[in-house]
């Protein structure tokens, strides 16, 4: 026997698994998953990271626009980039572009230790808030311009932008450790690619995965 208030929160709580679940079957439709960035998936509800007047979106694979004209990423892309970073076995990644804190939610899931930088103050401080009411405790945020790393914490396993850069800046892969991996969504004359780079000693090698569409990387912040 339980209440009825509990019963009804139970049955809250398994409609939005269920939820969550059609969307994880939804990006798998799409672009086939991986266990472990499957079940990261499932164990994130993309609505506590949407703005309230998308709500009724938020399982949906649209990317949705949040607040300082910026976007939560579509959950497909989410999806592609954790694994275009091949994080089994991985300690550590860096996340350019915080945004909602949805992306970096689904990697704390994998990575031991997540960092992530934000450049729009008030972005950051709602999805730090988000990351508390979730009760996650592995994410390090701090507010700045990412293109300048967090060499406090370096070297990291793995690196990730989630707004578009023109060029990668030497001191990200200053920060990458040896074998680690760096993805991007690089933007040149005009056309953005899902870039993947490897660091092997003093050697950089990249390959092109896909094109994309992510807001610009911008210097500086913003209060
Ligand atoms: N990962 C986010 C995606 C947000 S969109 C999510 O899951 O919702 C990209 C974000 O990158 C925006 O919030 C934008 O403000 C931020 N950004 C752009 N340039 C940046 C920079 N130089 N440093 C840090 N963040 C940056």
């Amino acid at each position: 026997m339980m209440t009825r208030s509990k019963f009804m929160k139970k049955l809250d709580k398994q409609r939005q698994q269920h939820l969550i679940n059609e969307m994880v079957r939804k990006i798998e439709e799409k672009f086939p998953l991986d266990p472990l960035v499957k079940s990261a998936l499932e164990s994130v509800d993309r609505e506590i990271f949407v703005s309230d007047i998308f709500k009724h979106l938020a399982y949906s694979l649209d990317a949705l626009p949040i607040d300082s004209e910026q976007w939560i990423s579509s959950p497909l892309t989410v999806a592609k980039m954790t694994q275009y970073l091949e994080p089994q076995g991985c300690d550590s990644v860096l996340e350019i572009g915080c945004g909602s804190g949805y992306q970096a939610a689904v990697l704390s899931k994998i990575f031991r230790r997540v960092f992530t930088i934000e450049r729009i103050d008030s972005l950051l401080q709602e999805a730090r808030a988000r990351f508390r009411a979730l009760d996650i405790t592995n994410i390090n945020s701090k507010f700045d311009d990412g293109t300048r790393g967090w060499s406090a914490f370096a070297p990291f396993d793995r690196i990730l932008f989630s707004a578009a850069p023109t060029h990668i800046p030497d001191v990200l892969f200053e920060q990458l450790a040896d074998g680690g991996i760096l993805v991007a969504p690089v933007e040149e004359y005009g056309l953005q690619t899902i870039t993947r780079y490897y660091k092997c000693g003093n050697q950089i090698t990249s390959e092109v995965i896909e094109t994309c569409h992510f807001v610009p990387v911008v210097e500086g912040k913003e209060y």
